[in-house]
């Protein structure tokens, strides 16, 4: 196995771990923001709804901001207040609930957890992090430790991103914080820290912390309850490294958590020298042509066209216009025409490539794929009868298409 890094990045120091939690943990009894998930966990008596509170706000939060999450939040507990109310839902609800929040296949793996709780689980939640993670579909090591220390007291220390910044610098931790190996050191330092007697108000505030005083670009270490546990603080006041009583100084370019030897601390960044992360992937470029089929219903107002996408793979389930992914650098001339092709698909009569209207490109980030829509619009005339016979299609107006489960790069579109 290989050496355990130097101790100067390690909590080795009973008094000082206990300066850190109990300063943390003052802090956040005074300065917490008041979440609608944090007042149910803090008033539900019963452990399983508090749990299922919780989860579903971990899981809204991935990858979510906070304020987006809230209205929500607040929507998907009124519909669905218990895990048994979630397990009876349909996935067309839940994904019209969730349209707009993005990665959609969180929503769904939700629902399919809660149906396992009822139906496998005689409706108890599992009580422990190691049995969430095993036995609930989506739910990771994360989510798995919030809900344990948050809603059953279960002593066990979380990592997401906030807690990966605030331990990097409290700790001057500079290798690459997304590589397995600093991720393990990560979680083994957050199980050592964590208060044994509040151990959901101790992962909470060090997220807060993360969220709201130790952010990424200009942390507010003047006003940080932690400061004086902080080492990144204090090299940066220094000039150098702290010097840590009977602790080894790490090796220059051998240490398993200091930066590396070829990009040392840089004293113009202070305290965002941490975390460091391994250059990010360029998302894929993608290309998909989608035509907005419009007519004229009964009393006049405009409808338009939705098909309903493949069950698993990108926004599973979720309702778009007809749309088909072209290679990039395709001919306009034969993209019409593919399209043409596939419209006729759709509704079984022969489409003209030359009355699709070009109207514009549509450009959508998804979290790996910078997608361009090339948006074509093609209206039907006023005497068109033709309904969907197919169940994965079918005319709405633009207050229904609002209300159906679509994703923001359709509503775009629009
Ligand atoms: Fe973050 Fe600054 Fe607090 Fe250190 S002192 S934990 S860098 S806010």
């Amino acid at each position: 196995a290989p050496a355990p890094p130097p101790a100067q990045h390690l909590f080795s120091d009973p008094a000082e771990i206990q300066a850190l939690r109990g300063n943390l943990l003052a802090w956040y009894d005074k300065c917490k923001r008041d979440l609608p998930w944090r007042t149910l966990a803090a008033t539900e008596p019963d452990a399983d709804r508090r749990a299922y509170a919780v989860w579903v706000s971990e899981i809204m939060l991935q990858q979510t901001q906070v304020a987006t999450v809230i209205d929500y939040y607040n929507r998907w507990m009124q519909k669905w207040p218990t895990l048994q109310a979630l397990a009876q839902a349909s996935l067309e609800e839940v994904n019209e609930l969730w349209a707009g929040l993005g990665y959609y296949s969180r929503g769904k793996r939700l629902q399919e957890a809660a149906k396992k709780v009822v139906s496998e689980l005689a409706g108890r939640m599992p009580r422990t992090a190691e049995d969430l993670q095993k036995l609930l579909p989506g739910v990771g090591r994360y989510t798995a430790g919030a809900i344990a220390s948050i809603s059953y007291g279960q002593a066990t220390g979380v990592v997401d991103g906030n807690v990966v910044r605030v331990l990097c610098r409290l700790r001057c931790i500079g290798a690459d914080s997304s590589s397995p190996a600093v991720t393990d050191w990560l979680w083994d330092i957050a199980n050592a820290v964590v208060d044994r007697r509040r151990p959901g108000d101790f992962n909470q505030a060090m997220m807060e912390l993360g969220a709201t005083v130790c952010v990424p670009k200009a942390p507010l270490c003047g006003e940080c309850p932690v400061k004086k546990q902080c080492r990144a603080r204090q090299r940066k006041l220094l000039g150098k490294p702290t010097p840590v009583p009977d602790v080894e100084d790490c090796g220059v370019g051998d240490c398993p958590l200091c930066p590396p030897a070829a990009e040392p601390w840089d004293s113009s960044l202070g305290v965002t020298n941490f975390p460091r992360k391994a250059a990010k992937k360029q998302p894929r470029a993608a290309r998909t042509a989608t035509c907005v089929l419009e007519r004229r219903g009964c009393h006049g107002a405009p409808e338009y066209l939705i098909v309903q996408r493949p069950s698993s793979g990108l926004l599973a389930g979720l309702w778009e216009f007809p749309s088909l992914p072209v290679a990039q650098g395709l001919q306009e001339e034969k993209q019409r025409e593919v399209l043409a092709d596939h419209l006729q698909a759709w509704m079984g009569q022969p489409v003209a490539a030359g009355g699709l209207q070009f109207i514009g490109e549509v450009v959508h980030i998804f979290s790996h794929i910078h997608q361009t829509y090339v948006v074509y619009s093609l209206p039907l005339d006023g005497d068109v009868t033709w309904d969907s016979a197919s169940s994965l299609s079918r005319w709405v107006t633009e207050e229904e298409f609002q209300a159906s489960a679509v994703s923001t790069a359709m509503k775009k579109v629009l």
